[in-house]
């Protein structure tokens, strides 16, 4: 796939001195991140179709939201979109946008697990995982030249990168670990019942070894699955069930039935 890292040459002008914060990943605020963030999803949604339902939009944030509100960023806002795409995918871009493909809602069985792909995806915005993926890519001085609203090209790129791979940035199995992690913990303060991450993940394996194609997008956007179910699994007795916790609910068959 066309990386940026050929822009980085052209556009080494030290832009991050201009965007002046401290304390961020890789010199960019979290401000910048949303800024960039709101830029980047507005390009994206220009070229990909997403579902417009309304009963179906608001399950799918009452869900996002309820996530949200446990997470570290629970001051930014974030927006919850769901693709209209047949495959099994979902994506994060900087700055607290979701998308859900309608492929993966129809293929997740109880509320739980659709939360735990939302969890895991809302992790790597609160991770910052892209940012800090960009860092090391040395792509930091485009996401400057973007922000500085000088480089109309790079943003576009950077667009097409995002439609291409399913997200800004490969994120490494390190970070998909993490963003498990993250999310299981997130999930369970939110009140879900932690096994429906274990569960998506085991049936969407099992799915792969039966050779469904809808299937091998999530997989590579998605590295190390196997060990990750393993890992998971290790986990779970952290999160022991509790009374009222939610493992399904009216709202998310609703969805299923909508999209
Ligand atoms: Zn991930």
């Amino acid at each position: 796939m066309v990386r940026l890292r050929s822009f980085a040459v052209i556009l080494a002008v030290a832009v991050m001195a201009g965007c002046g914060s401290s304390g961020g990943v890789g010199g960019v605020s979290l401000d910048q991140e949303w800024q960039l963030g709101n830029q980047l999803a507005a390009q994206v949604q220009q070229q990909v179709r997403l579902v417009n339902d309304p009963v179906a939009l608001s399950y799918l944030r009452s869900v996002g939201e309820r996530i949200h509100a446990v997470t570290p960023l629970a001051d930014r806002p974030f927006n919850f979109y769901i693709v209209d795409d047949p495959d099994v995918n979902a994506f994060s871009l900087p700055g607290g946008h979701v998308y859900i493909n309608r492929g993966l809602i129809d293929k997740a069985d109880k509320a739980n697990e659709l939360a735990a792909v939302m969890a895991h995806e809302i992790s790597h915005v609160v991770a910052r995982h892209a940012i800090k993926q960009a860092q090391q890519a040395q792509e930091i001085n485009i996401i400057g030249s973007i922000l500085l609203g000088n480089n109309p090209g790079a943003l576009q790129q950077l667009a097409a990168q995002v439609l291409a791979g399913g997200t800004m940035a490969r994120f490494s199995r390190k970070d998909e670990k993490q963003a498990d992690d993250m999310g299981l913990d997130f999930m369970y303060k939110a009140g879900y019942d932690a096994h429906g991450m274990l569960d998506f993940f085991e049936k969407l394996l099992a799915m792969e070894r039966g050779g469904n194609s809808s299937v091998a997008r999530f997989f590579a956007d998605h590295p190390g699955t196997s060990d990750r179910i393993a890992d998971i699994q290790g986990r779970l007795p952290n999160y022991p069930s509790r009374q009222g916790q939610i493992v399904d609910d009216q709202g998310f068959h609703e969805l299923k039935a909508r999209v």
